[in-house]
């Protein structure tokens, strides 16, 4: 299937669309070129303005928008209508403190005056994946908008109706034509979108296989890539934790968007004297969940985006007990229409697990027993990625020794690992690179440009 809807919840296809001649990409290429030399003109001032109309556009419709998104990936509503306030949330951020954190910086040098002048690249594509269709795009847009560069969105194929709608909102807040656009593209259109000049720069959440392209095509451009792609967070527990806040925070943090979230904790280390007890009340908690309808406000899980993901985790759950693991609960696709897959969790996993070292994206927690914190660091780290950790101990010298030894673009000491605004987002080894949100953030898409006047 090309780009189109499909309800994960029933198999249906609800609207299908024609991807962009590519005379109309060209078009939208000159409009995009066309806006910049305007826009990048402009001040701080209306730009905020824009952003925060932008924002109150998205607490208006945020009912809306949240049933598109769960119409398309199957996200529940409640989460998808808390994805749209937290879009809100960080084009009010950015539309506050762009201006500070662009202003110039002053340098004491030989010179009378020297400087660093903050100026936008231009056009900036974003490829971006559907788990979080409104979010991921939100916290490119807002900063990079801010900066005075101009919005390309190339959105995954199965969420068009939340591509269309979000250009939809940047038009509705009255940012000039041209400023934030949307292109239903195929991914095969991509490298070819990179030679062009009049795309400066490109971000990519999303795959290692993917973002590994992009950054070919880009590289062979000389143009600035940002990557933010897979991860297998560990999710750290020591003797001195809290044992109940951990636990309840282990549900939600590996089953958060039905399992699919690149931050989510995906391996659980537990100390061996508390490991049997942590299983346990995991369990009891799996066993409560409410599989079903992401439409209804009761439900706590839904299906998964699409059938290719659901059969990519069961063979992976497969592999991995084959591989000797032993499967504590769920293991089996739900039968009957939909993309349902139960919570599962793992454990018993041999060290010698190829498996355990990939990504699991779904609601599968792998449990591993360890004797003390250094052999816990040592199996955050045995993975190819370094995304985000989560680390439960009271210990300060543990705390310590955690957030020094542990390869990662962010490490919680006892909190979850999410994403926010205020704080830079990115990962390390092959989780990418580039950093997202905070003053980084709207870095990334500048010219950092040193002025010198005698
Ligand atoms: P995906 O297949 O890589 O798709 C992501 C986007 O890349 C889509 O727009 C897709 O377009 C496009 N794409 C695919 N192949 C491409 C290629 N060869 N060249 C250029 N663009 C290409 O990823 P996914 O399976 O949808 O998303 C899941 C992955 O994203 C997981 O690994 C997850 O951890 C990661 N992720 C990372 C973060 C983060 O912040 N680090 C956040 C969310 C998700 P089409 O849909 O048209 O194929």
């Amino acid at each position: 299937m090309g780009i189109a809807t499909i309800n994960p919840a029933t198999g249906d296809v609800v609207k299908t669309f024609e991807a962009l001649t590519d005379q109309e990409i060209e078009s939208k290429l000159a409009l995009a070129q066309q806006a910049f030399e305007h826009y990048r003109q402009t001040r701080f001032e209306p730009r905020s303005q824009w952003l925060n109309a932008a924002a109150n556009v998205l607490d208006t419709e945020k009912e809306h928008f949240g049933k598109l998104m769960t119409l398309e990936m199957g996200k529940t509503l409640k989460s998808a209508i808390a994805e749209v306030e937290k879009c809100a949330w960080v084009c009010r951020y950015y539309a506050e403190h762009a201006s500070s954190f662009l202003a110039d910086d002053h340098a004491q040098t030989d010179a009378s005056s020297s400087f660093v002048r903050y100026q936008p690249l231009g056009a900036v594509l974003a490829v971006m994946p559907w788990n979080f269709p409104f979010w991921q795009v939100f916290r490119f847009a807002a900063p990079a908008l801010m900066a005075g560069n101009v919005g390309l969105l190339k959105h995954a194929s199965n969420v068009p109706q939340c591509a269309l709608a979000i250009a939809a909102v940047f038009q509705k807040a009255g940012f000039p034509d041209g400023v934030f656009q949307t292109l239903l593209i195929g991914a095969d259109k991509v490298a070819a979108l990179m030679e062009d000049d009049r795309i400066k720069a490109a971000t990519l959440t999303g795959s290692e296989p993917a973002g590994a392209s992009l950054a070919m095509a880009a590289g062979k451009q000389i143009k600035k890539v940002v990557l933010e792609l897979g991860g297998s967070d560990p999710f750290i527990v020591l003797p001195s934790a809290d044992l109940d806040v951990a636990v309840s925070t282990a549900v939600t943090a590996r089953l958060i968007n039905n399992g699919q979230s690149c931050i989510a904790a995906k391996r659980f280390i537990v100390a061996n004297t508390i490991a049997d007890e942590f299983e346990q009340r995991l369990l009891e908690r799996y066993k409560a969940l409410k599989i079903g309808d992401p439409m209804l406000p009761d439900t706590d899980i839904g299906p998964l985006a699409t059938p290719g993901i659901l059969q990519d985790l069961d063979q992976q759950v497969r592999a991995i007990s084959q591989q000797g693991a032993r499967i504590a609960i769920g293991g089996t696709p739900l039968d009957g229409a939909g993309n349902y897959y139960p919570p599962t969790i793992i454990t018993d996993i041999p060290a010698a697990s190829s498996t355990a070292k990939e990504e699991f994206f779904g609601p599968v927690a792998l449990l591993f027993r360890v004797a003390d914190i250094d052999e816990a660091i040592h199996l955050a780290n045995i993975t190819p990625f370094g995304l985000g950790a989560s680390a439960w101990t009271s210990d300060v010298a543990e705390q310590e020794k955690l957030i020094n030894g542990i390869e990662a673009g962010a490490v919680f000491i006892n909190g979850m690992v999410k994403s926010d605004p205020r704080l830079p987002f990115g990962g390390i080894k092959r989780s990418g690179f580039g950093r997202e949100l905070g003053i980084q953030g709207i870095h990334e898409f500048v010219n950092i440009k040193t002025v010198w006047v005698k």
